[in-house]
């Protein structure tokens, strides 16, 4: 029987981070995650750049374990920092600052529920094991849920949201009138190279069709080199439960982004090719677990402190056109100006 002292569930920067931390407080840790490498959104499979709270401020630095990575990072990688560009280095750097605290790595393994003790008391979660055909459970003293979808805390029976609450539950300005399921989607994002001379892309006859002057992409910024956060795919579908029919949609809208950039008109993309394409659908937002307090728009800007603060964030309130690239006559974020490059 496996027995720890933490188990950390996920292992995306936030699990990542957590079981570094148990591990330098001498904690026998393991990290359960169901990908065959760390990272999330922001490992090699999704390629979601780390900024956070220093994105948008030259005088603000991430802090902590998650600086020590991205620093270790930098050092050892030369591609550029940005969407798209995450490459095995950040992998490796993840992997190997876990194998140097110890942690117990349980890689291509899926956490599917909590086993509980009593009615309030997690003892172990149920695993399942990809490749080697193996499911056991992992006991431990302390669970933590990196998961994204809170599945450890769900099916432990834990109270959660899903969607946007209306604008008169916490007084928020930017809260719809009635609640509803207006929640942000999960994206695919992909990489082209320049090859130095004339390639021809042929799309599939499933791609979706984005002629010259469809309404879609003149509402998103998209000559630029690509890593397009906004092939986005949230409503009327559920991020977790369609999570799959999600990904079929997002590969079919990537690839007539693609289609339209290389054969629609000239956006300076004749030399180059695709390089690489997200299989991962990066999830960024489903259940949220109900903790002591709900943090509210308000609170944000009114810069509260608190005294218990464990992090600070620095990215704005980023709240994402619901539907994505499906609500087409709108753009990806409210506020968005599609000329300015600045913002990407
Ligand atoms: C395209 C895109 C662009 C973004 N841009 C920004 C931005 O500009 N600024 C910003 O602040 N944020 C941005 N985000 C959000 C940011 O990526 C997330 O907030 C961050 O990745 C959350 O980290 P995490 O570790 O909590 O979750 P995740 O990165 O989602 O990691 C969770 C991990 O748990 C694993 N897992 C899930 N279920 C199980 C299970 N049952 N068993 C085992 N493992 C499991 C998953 O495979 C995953 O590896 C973006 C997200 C996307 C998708």
């Amino acid at each position: 029987m496996k027995k720890y002292d933490v188990v950390v569930c996920g292992g995306g920067l936030a699990g990542v981070c957590a079981a570094i931390a148990a591990g330098r407080y001498g904690l026998k840790t393991a990290i359960v995650q169901d990908r065959p490498v760390f990272g999330g959104n922001a490992s090699s499979e999704i390629r979601v750049n780390i900024g956070g709270a220093c994105a948008n401020n030259a005088w603000a630095r991430e802090t902590g374990i998650i600086s020590e990575i991205f620093l270790e990072e930098r050092k050892r990688n030369f591609a550029p920092h940005r969407n798209s560009y995450i490459n095995s280095n950040l992998d490796l750097v993840l992997y190997d600052f876990l194998k140097r605290e110890n942690v117990d790595m349980y890689l291509n393994t899926s956490v599917r529920k909590a086993i509980m003790k009593r009615k309030d008391l997690i003892e172990g979660v149920f695993c399942i094991q990809l490749g080697s055909e193996r499911e056991f459970v992992i006991y431990g003293d302390y669970f933590i849920d990196a998961t994204g979808d809170g599945t450890v805390a769900f099916s432990s029976g834990a109270e959660y949201r899903i969607g946007r609450e209306s604008k008169k539950e916490f007084g928020e300005s930017l809260a719809p009138e009635k609640e509803d399921m207006g929640i942000m989607g999960n994206s695919l994002l992909f990489l082209v190279r320049d090859t130095g001379k004339p390639v021809k892309f042929t799309p599939p006859s499933w791609a979706v069709k984005y002629p010259k002057d469809d309404i879609a992409l003149q509402k998103r910024a998209h000559s630029y080199l690509p890593g397009y956060w906004w092939i986005e795919i949230g409503v009327p579908f559920d991020t977790i439960y369609d999570n799959e029919e999600i990904k079929h949609n997002l590969l079919a809208h990537l690839l007539g982004v693609w289609d339209h950039l290389k054969n629609e008109g000239d956006h300076g993309f004749e030399n180059f090719s695709l390089e690489w394409v997200g299989m991962v659908p990066g999830k960024r937002e489903s259940r949220r677990i109900m903790g002591d307090y709900i943090l509210t728009e308000n609170d944000i800007k009114e810069r509260k402190n608190f005294p218990d603060t464990i992090a600070y964030g620095g990215w704005f309130i980023d709240l994402h056109t619901p539907g994505g690239i499906l609500a087409k006559d709108k753009p990806p974020e409210p506020t968005l100006d599609p000329d300015d490059k600045k913002q990407f």
